[in-house]
């Protein structure tokens, strides 16, 4: 359970710096000293449905970086039914977004934790302008770098996928029945749980995160090409694996630039 309570308070990102107590603002000095040389943030963007999350799974590793999926945040505050969780929960069975300013500290607090040293891997986040701001202040303030994937998907593609989609209860693997099916037909592989579909992966609600990512996110694809850090990846019909190794040949690029 992410605990997102000590910014809570609706402070903008530039108010938001620990204190020392003294009221001196440490923040700069801080929290870039938990960044190893070379850390980077790799961006997975795409529509729901495209795989982040899958690619993330794949990739997280053998990065050595964090997997920092505010979908899952949101739904751990759900099954938390604590106060985040109760002002979300609405607008994630209906297909909206939720606001910024809630995505936004959840994602500050969550990069200054120990297991980001090396870099993290952003799935799901930003999806608005506003977020992608706000993103872009927290990298510039701690020094790093990012790397945007958009995971292109044929759009007709996606609401065939998500409709397939199940997950495990308990360890959050994600299965298609298209492309990825359990070994046991509704039992995960791992835990053997009984699979779920995700309350919002009901075909009408589908239809309005697309309608959302058409809105909100699909407009980052021309802020990420304008600041050159766009790359696109084609993820309409490859295999999971084949669509890894050619992000993993732009994160080499990245690295070697
Ligand atoms: P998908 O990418 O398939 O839509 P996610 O798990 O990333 O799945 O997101 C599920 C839901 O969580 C979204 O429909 C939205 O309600 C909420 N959500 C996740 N990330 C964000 C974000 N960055 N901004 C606003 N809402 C978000």
């Amino acid at each position: 359970m992410e605990d997102v309570r000590r910014s809570s308070s609706g402070r903008k990102p530039a108010e938001g710096a620990e204190e020392d107590g003294l009221g001196v603002d440490t923040e700069a000095s801080s929290f870039s000293s938990i960044y190893a040389p070379g850390a980077f943030a790799l961006i997975l963007f795409g529509p729901p449905g495209s795989g982040k999350g899958t690619q993330a799974k794949l990739l997280v590793t053998e990065l050595g970086f964090a997997h920092i999926s505010t979908g899952d945040i949101l739904r751990d505050h759900i099954a938390a039914e604590d106060a985040i969780g109760r002002q979300v929960m609405a607008m994630m069975k209906n297909g909206q977004l939720v606001p910024d300013e809630l995505v936004n500290q959840m994602v500050e607090e969550r990069i200054g934790r120990p297991d980001c040293e090396n870099g993290f891997i952003l799935d799901g986040f930003p999806r608005t302008l506003g977020q992608a701001e706000n993103l872009g202040w927290l990298l510039a303030a701690r020094g790093l770098g990012h790397l945007v994937v958009h995971l292109a998907v044929d759009y007709n593609k996606l609401v065939g996928r998500l409709t397939a989609r199940r997950q495990c209860p308990q360890c959050g693997t994600l299965y298609n029945l298209l492309s990825k099916s359990p070994l046991v037909a509704g039992r995960c592989d791992i835990e053997g749980a009984n699979l779920v579909i995700r309350p919002d992966d009901q075909e009408m609600v589908i239809r309005k995160r697309l309608e959302a990512y058409d809105a909100q996110t699909r407009p980052l694809i021309e802020y990420f090409r304008a600041d050159g850090s766009l790359h696109e990846v084609e993820a309409s019909d490859a295999p999971p694996q084949v669509i890894a190794s050619q992000v993993r040949q732009l994160i080499e690029e990245y690295r070697g630039r």
